[in-house]
């Protein structure tokens, strides 16, 4: 839709360029920015201007620039060694949209926006991904993204600070992962997603999001029995509530898909 607020789009082509006001926002892909009104918004800075390489494979890991696009990501080729690279295009394709959308959607984009059905927030959680920001006095921080969505439409990125890219480590893709997914409807928005990985010590990661208002990340250092499993998912006591899932049926989807992964990695 036409951004009437706008009076301008200004394309960054360096990190000086990137100077956000309090009306300004980094702009991805806009599938997002441009599918609602924007009225606190005057400027809108390009970040795909900036020509960051979209994906880095090296010995350490894998580095995603924040305007990588869902397309680009899923399109990466296999990597020898790297067993749960299957849940990138798992995590892509559960953001049910059309090929115009995986074209244009950015990683960024996604875990900045911080919905809970956040396809690139339930991938980045579930491999313990750090998010490398910038911030405005020219310097960067790291925070892992599960701490960095923090709830529905919220993060703890300020209003001048901009995701550069997300890391991931080596040894954690070489760990064997479990992906379930659910949703209402077989185009639907995702009600609940859970993911689990297996470390080289016989731990358990089960990673919970979609089904809650921020990601849950629940840690075994032994392989936990159905009723641990069940208690710790129990645990969480809010579950998101919108036309996509009522709190109870994402309760008894989350418990369901999490033994799942728990038997599947087992
Ligand atoms: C049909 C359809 C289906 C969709 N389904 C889903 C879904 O299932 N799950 C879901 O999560 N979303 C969904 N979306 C919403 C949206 O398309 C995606 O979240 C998308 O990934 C957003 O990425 P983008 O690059 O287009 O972000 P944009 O629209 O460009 O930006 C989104 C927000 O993030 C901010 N931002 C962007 N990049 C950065 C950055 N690097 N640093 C800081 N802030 C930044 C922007 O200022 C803006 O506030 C859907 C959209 C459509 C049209």
């Amino acid at each position: 839709m036409d951004l009437t607020s706008l009076d301008r789009i200004r394309a960054a082509h360096d990190r000086t360029e990137l100077v956000l006001g309090a009306r300004s926002a980094p702009l991805a892909g806009g599938t997002w920015l441009f599918s609602e009104p924007q009225p606190d918004l005057v400027e809108l800075v390009d970040l795909t201007t900036l020509g960051w390489p979209p994906v880095e494979v090296d010995g350490a890991g894998l580095t995603i620039a924040a305007t990588c696009t869902l397309r680009t990501l899923a399109d990466l080729s296999p990597v020898r060694g790297w067993s749960s690279q299957h849940l990138v295009a798992r995590c892509a394709r559960s953001l049910a949209a059309s090929e115009k959308i995986w074209d244009a959607a950015t990683v960024g984009g996604n875990i900045a926006l911080a919905l809970p059905a956040g396809a690139m927030t339930s991938l980045a959680v579930a491999l313990d991904a750090t998010a490398v920001v910038w911030t405005s006095d020219g310097g960067e921080r790291r925070q892992p993204v599960l701490d960095l969505v923090t709830g529905v439409r919220t993060t703890t990125l300020t209003p001048d600070e901009v995701l550069r890219a997300v890391t991931v480590q080596a040894q954690v893709l070489a760990q064997p992962a479990a992906f379930r997914r659910i949703a209402l409807t077989r185009q639907g928005r995702s009600g609940a997603v859970v993911i689990g990985r297996r470390d080289p010590a016989g731990g358990l990661v089960v990673t919970v999001t979609a089904s809650v208002p921020r990601p849950y990340r629940l840690a075994f250092p032994t392989p936990p029995s159905a009723a641990d499993l069940h208690d710790a998912v129990d645990a969480v006591d809010d579950w998101y509530d919108d036309p996509h899932g009522a709190p109870d049926w994402r309760r008894a989807m989350t418990l369901r898909l999490a033994e799942q992964v728990r038997e599947e990695l087992a």
